[in-house]
């Protein structure tokens, strides 16, 4: 067991020690480095920027003391190696994108140093956000701060980890189908991927476009909801972005005890849950409707088309974005490459790896010709109907709750000779994405393994607000104990 100072946990409860002076950010940031030292076996950062970030610390610290510090003065954030920071070396966790070094801020890196935000550095991921384990990387797996065995999640896995494992306050992920959602569940976090179009993509590395976001993961609701109201709001540079401000968060929002809640009776009553899980979620439920809110089960037909759906849009969508990565733009270029042709085909077929050559292969082949009805415009199709009827729900009640995941941390490699299994590790995250809503892992208990599950909360479109509050109430009437580090 490690011992953490409790201002390492949560920037809600660093800020008044920093505000009266009691600690400076140079003795948080040094803590923070020692963390990312001694657990470098996680491979949670790839980049540490430890000297840039212990001068910004003085800097904060003066303009604490001189009273004009900026609402994230003290929060130390991990960027996923998807989000581009001026002057410093991005990847998306791939081997394509080597000697890359970011001409341009991204707009949520921006807004994080507007604000007085400091980043530590870059965060291990799957290549391009494509995987559920954060093994499909360049940088080496990523390992779960709770058991070095297992896997962290993905594909913001590295994120996860090092807030978990207390090497940063939050970390800055993208959630296209669940990689906030599904790490956060898997290292005992608060993971929120908000509405589509609620922030920025802006410099962020593109996945797939009509689904992704950039998410947000912390230890605490509270946490989420201070960078949420920082990173949300409109920005010329994204044409998704909802061009009008949008409530993020409030403070002060009434907790109820009247609300009413959906339950998608086929994501309970699904042959891979793993029984734990359905359990906690269970209880959640009962324990929601005996504080005095309305708990019904609703039967959802659609949820067997939702990974279906989800995987090819997203492969369809990534063939056409990673069709930039040529050898010739960025990065890195094909060994001994003459032609043209060659320089295309060396750099690809030595630049990506495994996992996103068969994205693209599936992603042009459901956009070819002859198949592109069957399969790409069927998924249009299909998603609109999920879409729908998740709306028509969200219409009558004011949040569904279900699982986010359908099992707890799996051990590292339990993948290796069947990857598409791994595809099921998306089953209740990529709903929301499907439809383009927000939604909230919370962390709900451990299972048998003492490994941490989580609970989703799907919201209506651009009501953060309501989720966070929400989100606040579920984990205040569930008094429960979460796993603390310990080495396995
Ligand atoms: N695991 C999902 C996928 O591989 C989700 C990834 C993500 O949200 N970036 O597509």
């Amino acid at each position: 067991m490690v011992n953490i100072p409790s201002y390492l946990n949560s920037f809600y409860l660093l800020r008044p020690l920093l505000y009266t002076q009691a600690l400076t950010l140079q003795t948080v940031v040094a803590q923070f480095l020692q963390q990312v030292q001694a657990q470098r076996a996680l491979n949670a950062f790839i980049k540490v920027y430890e000297q840039e970030a212990t001068q910004r610390a003085a800097l904060i610290d003066q303009k604490i003391a001189a009273g004009k510090a900026a609402p994230l003065a003290g929060m130390v954030v991990g960027l996923k190696d998807m989000i581009s920071y001026k002057d410093h070396p991005l990847q998306a966790g791939s081997k394509i994108l080597t000697n890359y070094i970011a001409p341009f801020h991204a707009t949520v890196t921006q807004r994080l140093l507007e604000a007085d935000a400091l980043i530590l550095g870059h965060q291990n991921c799957d290549e391009f956000g494509m995987g559920s384990s954060s093994e499909n990387t360049y940088f080496g797996t990523v390992r779960n701060p709770l058991d070095r065995t297992r896997v962290a999640g993905g594909s913001s896995g590295g994120s996860a980890a090092a807030v978990k494992a207390n090497m940063c306050h939050v970390s800055i992920g993208t959630d296209t189908g669940g990689s906030v959602r599904q790490p956060a569940a898997f290292c005992g976090l608060v993971g929120l991927k908000p509405s589509y179009g609620k922030i920025s993509r802006y410099g962020v590395v593109a996945y797939a476009s009509s689904l992704d976001t950039v998410g947000i993961l912390a230890h605490t609701v509270a946490d989420c909801a201070t960078v949420l109201e920082v990173l949300a709001g409109p920005d010329g540079l994204d044409a998704m972005v909802v061009p009008y401000k949008t409530a993020s968060h409030n403070a002060e929002a009434q907790q109820k005890n009247n609300y009413t809640i959906a339950c998608l009776t086929e994501t309970l009553h699904h042959d891979g849950l793993q029984p734990a899980i359905k359990a906690r979620t269970l209880r959640s439920l009962a324990c929601l409707q005996s504080e005095g809110n309305q708990v019904t089960h609703l039967h959802f037909e659609l949820l067997k088309y939702a990974l279906p759906t989800y995987y090819i849009l997203t492969n369809a969508e990534a063939s056409t974005n990673l069709a930039r990565f040529d050898g010739i733009r960025y990065g890195y270029r094909g060994s001994d490459a003459v032609t043209l042709e060659e320089v295309y085909s060396k750099t690809r077929t030595e630049g990506f790896a495994k996992e996103v050559k068969k994205r693209i292969m599936l992603g042009t082949f459901v956009l070819s010709n002859g198949q592109y009805e069957a399969y790409y415009g069927k998924a249009l199709k299909v998603r609109n109907l999920i879409k729908k009827a998740l709306q028509e729900i969200l219409s009558q009640y004011d949040f569904i709750l279900l699982p986010t995941t359908t099992t707890t941390a799996f051990p590292i490699n339990s993948f290796e000779h069947n990857p598409l299994s791994m595809y099921w590790a998306d089953l209740y995250t990529v709903l929301a994405s499907v439809a383009g809503l927000p939604a909230l892992s919370l962390p709900n208990g451990v299972d048998e393994n003492n490994l941490p599950i989580g609970i989703q909360i799907i919201g209506n479109y651009l009501e953060e607000e309501k989720l966070l509050a929400f989100a606040r109430y579920l984990q205040s009437i569930q008094a429960d104990s979460y796993p603390s580090i310990q080495k396995k």
